[in-house]
């Protein structure tokens, strides 16, 4: 049985590239629209030596016909019922914002060992971002640029402990 780690997060902060950059094939779509992706999305991700599934949280980009929370919160939920550990992307150029702040308290309270990354911070743009995600309180953010491929030795150090 493959170890499983769910990649969740609010729409637009990276999730997608990360699950590409993880499974090296674009299986999942990236885009700037909302609206690109349905469901949850599976794939076989390769991190070092590390072998694990990956489930890329698509869908919550469609928020037409229910609220955005009201998607997030049930796909994340069944992500996270899924998932072994839960990779929590934050968007370290837009901040900390309150659906972040709602998802942090659903994972918290889901028991499963939760990995905090503020993604997009290559370079300076990300500083302010990355430190906000402290007050998660889901201990210490990893940097991470999904795009650019860095920060992906520290979340296989961090993911080599939980697998
Ligand atoms: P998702 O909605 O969370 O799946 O996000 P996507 O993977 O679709 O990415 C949303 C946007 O953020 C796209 O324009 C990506 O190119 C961009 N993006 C993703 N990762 C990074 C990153 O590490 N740095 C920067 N600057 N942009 C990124
Ligand atoms: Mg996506």
């Amino acid at each position: 049985m493959s170890f499983v780690l769910a990649i969740v997060g609010r729409p637009n902060v990276g999730k997608s590239t990360l699950f590409n950059r993880l499974v090296g094939k674009k299986l999942a779509l990236v885009d700037d629209q909302p609206g690109v992706t349905r469901d949850l999305r599976e794939g076989a991700a390769r991190l070092g030596d590390l072998r694990f599934t990956v489930i890329d949280t698509a869908g919550l980009e469609d928020a037409t016909d229910d609220s955005l929370q009201g998607r997030m919160r049930r796909l994340s939920e069944r992500a996270v019922e899924m998932a072994d550990a839960v990779l929590f992307l934050i968007d370290a150029r837009a901040g900390i914002t309150p659906n972040d702040t709602l998802f942090g308290d659903i994972l918290r309270r889901s028991g499963k060992p939760v990995i905090l990354a503020a993604n997009k911070a290559e370079g300076r743009a990300g500083e302010a971002g990355y430190f906000e995600a402290y007050n998660l309180g889901l201990g210490e953010p990893i940097g991470l640029s999904a795009e650019h491929g860095e920060g992906m030795a520290e979340l296989a150090v961090v993911l080599q402990d939980l697998i």
